[in-house]
């Protein structure tokens, strides 16, 4: 059996890898680069328990358990930590301080304890995929760079990709390009998927800060509230995300820029926040886009009316935590037909509507704009 993995992102490269333990020869086709989008520009945050109460809950419970096997049986480092989480306010509405953190701000109050070292971890979300996609290809998988142009379909059943052109056939077809899935629809009956953008920034901060994350709500002067989340990470660096906006995603993922003035605006926020990040050296000023669907929770799953079609995205602000129960469920559903670790009936595409070809048709014809749908 040769799978076609359409996306090198977090989720496509947890499939392959998955895959190829089960002994499946897989190939992910990767238009830009590896981790290029938000699986590399992501926090990387792992939380045990936060999905709890929600559908997602079985997903993230089993992916936080394999994050920390995987990490434990691997030689190789992907800079997974368990860190103890808070949450607090700074700017200008601050009060006492519950819990004093050396690196922030006197302006900065901590005010909770949501999460310990039994319930919240990290990875460098970059390194994690990288890793993911190593461990595959030492097991078979083949990394194509190339831009899925379109899926080939005989008779109901896929048979395979188009890349830049070329066809290329396999046995199953994945689609989990993240917020690029939506260009799926225009080959398979899915339903859309939208990109929230979110901006970061890279700090070289050193050795000196502790295994923690903080969450903030940041009250500003004029009275608008954002929420900056900062992890320092074991490679020395500390990431902060914030800022979101309801940009359109440009349709070619190499395009993704910040937009004006948000990157300038979260560097006084940092610097407001901790001396540590006011005083280091920035290594990357980035956005990228979270893939979300309609109800909020990922299309993982079988693609109705089309025989060995699949889709594995939407994973919104939870993808790092979720790839790899998403990897191994799919390996099972594609191997052996079912899921067993983890029931995905809630996940299944076609809970949804699909999205009409002729509202993206309008949307990527040559010289169009950046994709609108649903922003
Ligand atoms: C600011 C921010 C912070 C976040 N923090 C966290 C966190 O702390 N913890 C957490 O669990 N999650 C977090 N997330 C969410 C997480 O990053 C995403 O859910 C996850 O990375 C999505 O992975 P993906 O593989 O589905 O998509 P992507 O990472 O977008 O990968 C899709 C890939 O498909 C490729 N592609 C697109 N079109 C084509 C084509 N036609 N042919 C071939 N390849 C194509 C792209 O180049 C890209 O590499 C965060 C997201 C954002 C935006």
């Amino acid at each position: 059996m040769h799978v076609l993995i359409c996306g090198g992102g977090v989720i496509g490269a947890s499939i392959a890898y998955f895959l190829s333990c089960r002994g499946v020869k897989a190939t992910v086709i990767e238009c830009t680069g590896l981790a290029c989008a938000a699986s590399g520009k992501s926090g990387g945050f792992l939380a045990r328990d936060w999905c709890d109460g929600s559908p997602l809950a079985p997903l993230a419970r089993r992916s936080f358990a394999l994050h920390a096997m995987l990490a434990e049986q691997s030689a190789d480092d992907w800079g997974y930590r368990r860190v103890d989480t808070y949450g607090g306010s700074a700017g200008f509405a601050t009060g006492r301080s519950r819990y004093q953190l050396g690196w922030l701000s006197p302006n900065v109050t901590v005010s909770q304890l949501l999460g310990s070292l039994e319930s919240t971890a990290q990875v460098h979300p970059r390194q994690f995929t990288a890793a993911m996609m190593r461990a595959a290809k030492a097991q078979g998988t083949e990394l194509r760079l190339g831009r899925v142009t379109a899926i080939c379909q005989r008779d109901g059943r896929a048979i395979g990709v188009e890349i830049d052109g070329e066809a290329v056939e396999g046995d199953a077809v994945i689609v989990a390009m993240g917020p690029w899935s939506i260009l799926a629809a225009l080959w398979l009956p899915l339903p859309a998927v939208f990109g929230l953008k979110g901006h970061s920034l890279v700090f070289d901060t050193g050795m000196a800060l502790p295994s923690e994350a903080l969450f903030l709500e940041y009250q500003e002067q004029d009275g608008a509230v954002l929420s900056p989340e900062l992890f320092p990470r074991t490679d020395g660096t500390t990431y902060v995300c914030a800022i979101s906006s309801e940009e359109p995603l440009p349709i070619d993922p190499a395009e993704v820029a910040p937009d004006p003035g948000a990157i300038e605006h979260l560097e006084a926020m940092c610097a407001s926040i901790s001396p540590a990040l006011a005083s280091a050296e920035i290594k990357a000023r980035q956005a990228c886009f979270r893939p979300v669907t309609s109800d909020g929770l990922p299309l993982i799953g079988a693609v109705p009316g089309v025989t060995a079609a699949y889709v594995a995205t939407g994973h919104s602000v939870w993808g790092i935590l979720n790839a790899p129960a998403t990897g191994e469920a799919m390996a099972e559903l594609i191997v052996d037909g079912a899921a067993r670790t983890v029931d995905l009936s809630r996940f299944h595409p076609g809970r949804l509507a699909p999205l009409d070809p002729a509202r993206l048709e309008r949307t990527t014809a040559p010289g169009s704009q950046p994709l609108q749908i649903g922003n």
